[in-house]
């Protein structure tokens, strides 16, 4: 593993009497890509909120490329390269999907170049356009998108701001089958140019695809870390997922 990009340590999170999160600790290299699995309500989305600075720990620290993030708002980690999608994406109502695209870059400059004419951020979003897909619904308001197209922008949107970590959650739910091997590779080619990942999804074919290490939660624990082909030989992973 290189360098750790991330590392949660101790993290704990309740919701009143509820813990949802116990003693959650891991690393994840500058050069990985990191599914994070576990059975519905085991914390995974609790967890990749804490990461990315949308709700706060109860216990515990998150440090980003050796510095810890405690207090930062969710926009000051986004702009340090920390970014993260959501399962369900809202999209803002009168922009058109090359708009949003354009609009979305970590220093603002596809917003100034929006306003002043093209420029080589215009050329990256129209890139990731093609790329994504999303070349024959370009002009197209990003509202009107289907759930799988609006997830695919949203990885674009993220994409464009070179992050350094990008925090997935599901990013296959609602996109076409076909489309999710595309999603595969592209996602590969972001992590040779130096984008680490942490991937929540369900779709075990697509983790064995494109991740190199996997972390199982259950019941707010993290039960394994390891290969995606050694989860079926974990009795532990194989219990929790049976509901034992
Ligand atoms: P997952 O993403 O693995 O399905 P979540 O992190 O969404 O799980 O939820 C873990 C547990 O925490 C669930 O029992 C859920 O009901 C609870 N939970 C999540 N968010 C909240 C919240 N804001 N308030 C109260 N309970 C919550
Ligand atoms: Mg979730």
């Amino acid at each position: 593993m290189a360098e750790a990009v991330l590392t949660a340590e101790h993290i704990a999170k309740a919701f009143g009497a509820h813990k949802v999160l116990s003693d959650v600790r891991f690393c994840i290299g500058a050069d990985e890509i990191v599914g994070l699995l576990g059975p519905n309500g085991s914390g995974k989305s609790t967890l990749l909120n804490i990461v990315s600075g949308f709700s706060r720990p109860d216990a515990g620290e998150i440090l980003f490329l050796g510095k810890s993030l405690a207090g930062m708002p969710s926009h000051k980690i986004a702009r340090h390269g920390l970014v993260r999608t959501f399962q369900l994406p809202s999209m803002p109502h009168r922009m058109t999907v090359r708009e949003v695209l354009r609009a979305g870059s970590r220093d603002g400059a596809g917003l100034l170049n929006s306003f002043t004419g093209k420029g080589s951020e215009d050329a990256n979003a129209d890139e990731l356009i093609e790329q994504f897909a999303l070349a024959p619904v370009a002009h197209l308001p990003a509202s009107s998108l289907s759930g799988g197209q609006k997830k695919l922008l949203s990885i674009a949107v993220a994409l464009r701001t070179r992050p350094k970590l990008l925090c997935l959650d599901e990013p296959t739910a609602g996109v076409h089958p076909q489309l999710r091997g595309r999603m595969v590779e592209l996602l590969k080619a972001f992590n040779k140019r130096g984008v680490a990942m942490l991937v929540v999804e369900h779709d075990m074919h697509f983790i064995r695809e494109l991740c190199g290490r996997c972390i199982v939660l259950d019941r707010g624990e993290i039960i394994a870390d390891c290969a995606p082909r050694e989860l079926t030989e974990n009795e532990r992973v194989v219990e929790a997922y049976l509901g034992k």
